[in-house]
Parts: C-alpha cells; structure tokens; sequence
C-alpha cells in the first residue's frame, strides 16, 4: 500500500471518453461524436495559425489582451470581465477550484455535461444531480436542490447531449430565486448556433452571482487548439486569474481564435448551414421512425424503443463507416447522439437509418 496520500474526491472520477475516431478495416470514415464543425475553422484563424508558426520560441502573451478584445468587440462585452481557458472545460475546473471544496454541493443536472461532475470532485466538492423534465432542464427541482451547502449550479443552455433549451424567462426566474451564496454557472458552449442568443451575457452584467462560459470548439472549428472563454463580474475573473496559469494558452490558440471570432461572415455561414442540415436530419429520422427532441445545437439526439436498440443501430452504422456517440454514461441508454455533418455525411446516416429500421422489421 503506497503511503502517498490522494485528496478527496479524486478516486471517484470517472474519465472523460471522448468520441471515438476511427473503426477498424474500414476506410471513409466519418466521425460525428464530438460535436465537432465539419467546416472546420475560418481560413482566416488557420493563416493566423500558419503565422504563429514563425515564433515558435516566444511564450504568448500571458494577459490575453488581444483575444479578450477581439471577444468583447465580437460580442459586445467588457474586456476585463473576460478569461481565457484551454477550452471552456479548464474555465469550469478554475470555477470548482476557486469557489467549492471539500463539504460543499456543486449541482448539475440529470443529463448534464460530463465535466460539472469531474470538476466538482476533483476540487473535493461534492456533485448534486438534479433531474431534468423529460430531458429538459427543471428550474424548479433545480431550486428545490439547493441548500446551505450549495456553492455551485451548472446549467448548459442548450444542453449536451439532449440539444434541448430552456426559455431566457425560465433562465431568468432561476437567477432571480437562487440564493445570493450560490454562483450560477451558464455553458453556452452551443450558443452560438441560435441568432441572436446572448448565452447569457445580459444576466452576468445584472448580476453579481451568474457566470458564462464560452468555447471556440463547436462552431468556430477550433477543437483541437483547446480555447474557451468565460465572462462574470470582475472579483470572480480576478480570482480565477489568480489560478490561471500565466501561459494556459498557446500563441497559436490566441492567434487562431483571435482571427476566427472576428469573421463573422464565416460563423453565419456554418450557424445557417448547421441548422438547416439538422432540421432536414431530424425529418429524415423521424420518417424512419427515429425520434429526436428539437435540438438547438450542432446534433441531434436521435432516440430509439430500447437500449437494444440503439446500440444496434450503432453498430450498424459504424458498419457503414459513420462513428456516432452512445449516451448510456449520460444516463439515456436508448439513444444515440448524432453530430450534424455536410451535407453527405447528413445523407448517409438518414440512409443508413433508414436500412438499419427496414432490417429491424
Ligand atoms: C463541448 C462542450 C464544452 C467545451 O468544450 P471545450 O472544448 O473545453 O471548450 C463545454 N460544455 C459543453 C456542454 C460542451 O458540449
């Protein structure tokens, strides 16, 4: 027995598994489990990257400056309410790290993203799980959830992977009724794919006790650089820049998604192109008898009559080279969550369904 002692929590963790990439003996693949712009990034942020490429040995600025700029101009926010993370995900993890421990609750829903839990234990804290109203987020079980303890709630709207919302009314009576002690936490991580949704930014400046976070991931393309945002009032951004590391970000993220927020050109082409393929998406599964809720973001979450089920329509689809995501981790065994392609990768999962129901007759 090692006599090194772990901290509290960690040993409860389960890993994070990110959406496969490839199966074997089978070429063509496409992958639709990360939720990942099948554009990819403006060509703009890769020239931007491509530059970076000549300075190799400089360190990146460490304030962020240009970025939080570029942000705020593209948003229409305050820069110094503005901080960058590798990814939103390291954001969230400063949230947990700075604000809740051991003896604390942090809650999140029943079908909420995986890193709430993750973060929450892994600063000791303890994660709450709400449940949600027929895979919807419950304001009111939200409320009813929380206590002295409460240090914490996440909320993604839209959410993942259920791709459903709630109204900024519901958003708004949840600030309005949640105790002052309690930070509310708003992952916009999909906001971007509604015209004109603010991800919250409105609540946070009314507010002292509403954060946002934000990420470059989805629909700028931008994954596999690892940037993300959050934006709160000015005492939570100067402790969370407390424990930011002065160089999380690579030059090369801060460059890229410097170019790529300002292209707004480009992030309404894809927002337009995304939504149109999803709406055609869902009618095409519903034809085959494969349900979805309406989704808000970039997939759908398609759901079949049993777990069975589901997972042998993932089977069959990676059998024609389509890598989707099995949810059963974010307790809905029977569905499957479907990240929207192009255009011919959207047809080529409609046809495989649709194969995949006529052999289950
Ligand atoms: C993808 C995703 C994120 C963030 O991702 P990063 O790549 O770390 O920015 C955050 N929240 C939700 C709900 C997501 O789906």
């Amino acid at each position: 027995m090692s006599k090194i002692k772990l901290q509290p929590g960690i040993d409860q963790i389960t890993l994070y598994e990110g959406g496969a990439a490839s199966v074997t003996g089978i070429s063509n693949v496409v992958k639709l489990s990360s939720n990942e712009n099948p554009f990819g990034p403006s060509k703009d942020a890769i020239e931007a990257f491509r530059r970076v490429s000549h300075d190799l040995h400089r360190y990146p600025s460490s304030d962020q400056a240009l970025l939080r700029t570029a942000i705020a101009a593209a948003h229409d926010l305050e820069a110094d309410q503005i901080i960058c993370g590798v990814g939103s995900d390291e954001v969230l993890s400063f949230l947990c790290q700075a604000y809740a421990g051991p003896g604390d609750e942090v809650i999140h829903t029943e079908h909420g993203f995986a890193l709430y839990k993750i973060c929450a234990l892994a600063a000791g804290a303890t994660p709450v799980e709400v449940k949600e109203r027929q895979r919807v987020t419950d304001v009111e079980a939200i409320l009813k959830a929380c206590t002295s303890k409460t240090r914490l709630v996440f909320i993604a709207n839209p959410n993942n992977p259920t791709g459903t919302m709630i109204s900024e009314a519901e958003v708004n009576h949840l600030a309005d009724a949640l105790p002052e002690h309690i930070l509310l936490v708003m992952d916009g991580a999909y906001a971007e794919y509604i015209s004109g949704f603010d991800g919250g930014a409105k609540l946070v400046e009314s507010r002292e006790n509403v954060f946002m976070t934000r990420t470059f991931s989805k629909l700028y393309g931008l994954g596999g650089l690892r940037v993300g945002w959050g934006y709160g009032p000015k005492h939570i951004i100067e402790n969370l820049n407390r424990i930011r590391g002065p160089f999380n970000l690579s030059a090369a993220g801060l460059a890229a998604a410097e170019a790529a927020v300002m292209d707004k050109e480009y992030i309404e082409k894809c927002r337009l192109e995304n939504n149109r393929l999803r709406t055609w998406l869902a009618e095409a599964l519903t034809e085959h008898g494969v349900i979805s809720d309406t989704s808000m973001t970039n997939f759908i979450l398609a759901r079949f009559a049993s777990q069975e089920e589901a997972t042998a329509c993932d089977e069959y689809l990676k059998s024609q080279g389509l890598i989707v995501r099995q949810v059963a981790g974010y307790k809905l065994p029977n569905c499957l969550r479907i990240t929207i392609g192009d255009e011919s990768a959207c047809r080529r999962v409609a046809h495989a369904v649709g194969q995949f129901r006529e052999g289950a007759r």
